[in-house]
């Protein structure tokens, strides 16, 4: 299945009544703090991707914009305002995903639950992706996250592994095979950043790697330089270069797979 992105023009009135609505609810939103091309068209079907934990991450990918310093306390009103912005916003679909909480002894997993539990209380019908750090790898934790009634377990593997010791120190490859590999008990999805050096035999590898351990859903999408000091872009792929992209990660097994310049781990999430 293929989806090509789309960019509409920014509707001032609705994100301005969604900002409103996230300040009064004190909530972060990826759609906002990575200011996403798609967000009009994300509104206006009622999707959008929340930010639990904080916007302090305890890692420091050289690819991200999120801040990287001692991170805040807990928030523990954050899942009940989460669940009342998403009923005021009337989302039908939502992705909720975190920093990194290397410092918390759960890795921030008990706030996932808690906030899906909370969604589920007063908008049983709004559908809900996770997309989660890898948590270690720590099977107790797969396992209670895996016990969650969720459309999709989302965990993205990023980049190539030859890639991860120059641009992700603090993560591992094969820990986020295990995590994905556990999610695929349930319904696994995982994304990939194009254009940070990594070559097609590398791609492919990732691909058979994803389908090999049962991952149903990808999304390909081309990396771009958030600011100067960020890791630089190696390369800008072409749309027959997405093109391609997916026809190989159709063909090693992964059964939904969108690619495209601007595509993201979310983007798109509530249509396949
Ligand atoms: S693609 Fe994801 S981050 Fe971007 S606006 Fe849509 S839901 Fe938000």
């Amino acid at each position: 299945m293929y989806l090509k992105p789309k960019v509409k023009a920014p509707q001032p009135e609705l994100i301005e009544n969604t900002l409103n609505i996230l300040k009064t609810y004190n909530t972060n939103t990826i759609c906002i703090e990575s200011a996403c091309p798609n967000i009009s068209e994300c509104f206006n079907r009622g999707v959008a991707t929340f930010l639990i934990l904080g916007k302090i991450c305890t890692r420091n990918c050289k690819f991200c914009n999120v801040s990287t310093n001692k991170p805040l306390e807990v928030d523990e009103n954050e899942p009940v305002n989460i669940a009342k912005a998403i009923k005021k916003l009337n989302l039908n679909y939502v992705v909720i995903t975190s920093v990194d909480r290397d410092d918390l002894k759960d890795f921030g997993s008990n706030q996932f639950i808690k906030t899906v539990k909370e969604i589920k209380k007063i908008s049983p019908n709004t559908k809900i992706e996770l997309l989660t750090p890898d948590f270690r790898a720590r099977e107790d934790i797969l396992e209670q996250i895996t016990q969650l009634e969720v459309e999709k377990f989302a965990h993205n593997i990023e980049i190539v592994p030859r890639l991860y010791k120059e641009i992700m120190p603090q993560c591992n490859y094969e820990k986020s095979l295990k995590v994905l590999k556990y999610y695929s008990k349930k319904t696994s999805k995982s994304s990939i950043m194009v254009g940070v050096g990594e070559s097609i035999d590398e791609l492919k590898q990732v691909f058979n790697d994803l389908a090999e351990i049962g991952v149903k859903y990808l999304t390909i999408g081309q990396y771009l330089r958030p600011t100067p000091k960020h890791y630089p872009v190696k390369k800008y792929y072409s749309d027959e270069e997405f093109e391609y992209l997916k026809e190989l990660a159709i063909k090693s097994g992964i059964k939904y797979v969108i690619s495209g310049k601007l595509v993201r781990s979310s983007y798109y999430a509530d249509k396949y």
